[in-house]
């Protein structure tokens, strides 16, 4: 890790803080952000602790422009002992840096970054709220800044992280979801950028997202870019099946994120010795398992949401009922097993939790 001093200029007065039980999801901000600034000169520099602020920009910055950024997300959590809990947070440096590198944007440090947002959290501990499914929520992120409009990789960047306490994503324990099989619009392709967490992906995705909430859907199950055929992500999550007592996710080809949730899902089917694979999967052998009455149970899996049960899939007109609607078992103890090593009710064989 390299030798850099954080500069620390903090606010005197503190902004009020929302009612904690009333938290929605990425709307309140606490009242520090780091900040850390590139140029080809100089590299990464002037790394820093500020009041929440704007942020002044050229109306040229590349970011505006072609969108050359990334971002990250993942969570922290007050133990009963006041002690500040991540969950894997290596992981989301780690991927921070892939995203870095498919989009052309100089790495970061991985372990001073982590080190920032650990002195950030510090700062900030009395944002994280500690009732049932609360979190501080953690949104590292790089822009492009340089002002030209030409395409072309920028030459300055600026890395900031920023928190929002976040409530329990669902009111009641976790609920099932109606979700449309999206036939016409397509997530991300081979080559193309859906492995990374860039901006364009989450913009590109909002006309197939309108158009389910119009019908009433949640979300849309995004298929394959090429033949709309495979399975690949639900909404912004990774997805699984559990058909016949086998778990089934499809395998990372390059345009599925590689989520931290999906991995760790992974992990704890291992350790259960539960059957699992990682493959290709089509709509088609779904719905046939479905018929087959061999479907038990599907669910969406993602730092935000952590589980998100799928109650209904909506496929070419028929709509096909999952576990009655109801969230199943599976479903529920894989997301009390995460939640309870994340917030540290749970013991962690896996030395997730730091
Ligand atoms: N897929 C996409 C497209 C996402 O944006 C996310 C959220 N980061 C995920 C999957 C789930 O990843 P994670 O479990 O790391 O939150």
């Amino acid at each position: 890790m390299r030798d850099y001093q954080i500069d620390m200029h903090l606010n005197t007065e503190r902004k009020q803080k929302p009612a904690f039980d009333q938290l929605q999801f990425g709307r309140n901000f606490t009242d520090h952000m780091f900040i850390m600034d590139y140029s080809s000169e100089e590299g990464w520099y002037d790394p820093r602790i500020v009041p929440y602020q704007p942020v002044t920009l050229d109306p040229a910055a590349m970011i505006f422009h072609y969108g050359q950024t990334v971002f990250e997300g993942l969570k922290a959590y007050l133990s009963k002992e006041q002690q500040i809990l991540l969950f894997r947070p290596s992981k989301n440096m780690a991927r921070l840096n892939r995203s870095n590198e498919r989009l052309c944007i100089p790495k970061i440090d991985e372990a001073f970054a982590l080190h920032a947002l650990k002195q950030l959290l510090i700062v900030e501990k009395d944002w994280i709220p500690t009732s049932e499914g609360t979190s501080l929520y953690i949104r590292p992120f790089i822009i492009s800044t340089e002002p030209y409009i030409g395409v072309a990789p920028s030459n300055s960047y600026r890395f900031m992280i920023i928190l929002s306490p976040v409530g329990a994503y669902y009111k009641e324990g976790i609920n099932p979801v109606k979700i449309s099989v999206e036939q016409e619009y397509v997530r991300a392709v081979q080559g193309g950028t859906g492995n990374a967490k860039t901006a364009g992906n989450y913009a590109g995705s909002l006309k197939a997202q309108e158009m389910a909430n119009v019908d009433g859907y949640s979300q849309v199950l995004w298929l394959d870019g090429k033949e709309k055929k495979y399975i690949e992500e639900v909404g912004s999550m990774n997805v699984f099946f559990k058909i016949k007592g086998e778990v089934i996710t499809p395998a990372l080809n390059g345009s599925i994120l590689d989520g931290v949730t999906r991995d760790s899902i992974i992990q704890l089917l291992n350790y259960w010795n539960l059957p699992l694979v990682e493959k290709k999967i089509s709509m088609e052998e779904i719905d046939q398992a479905h018929k087959d009455g061999h479907l038990e149970e599907a669910f969406g899996t993602g730092t935000a949401a952590v589980i998100s049960p799928i109650g209904e899939l909506f496929w070419k007109g028929e709509k096909l009922s999952i576990n009655n609607g109801e969230t199943g078992p599976l479903s529920r103890k894989l997301y009390e097993t995460i939640t309870g090593i994340q917030t540290g009710t749970l013991e962690d064989p896996f030395g997730w939790r730091i």
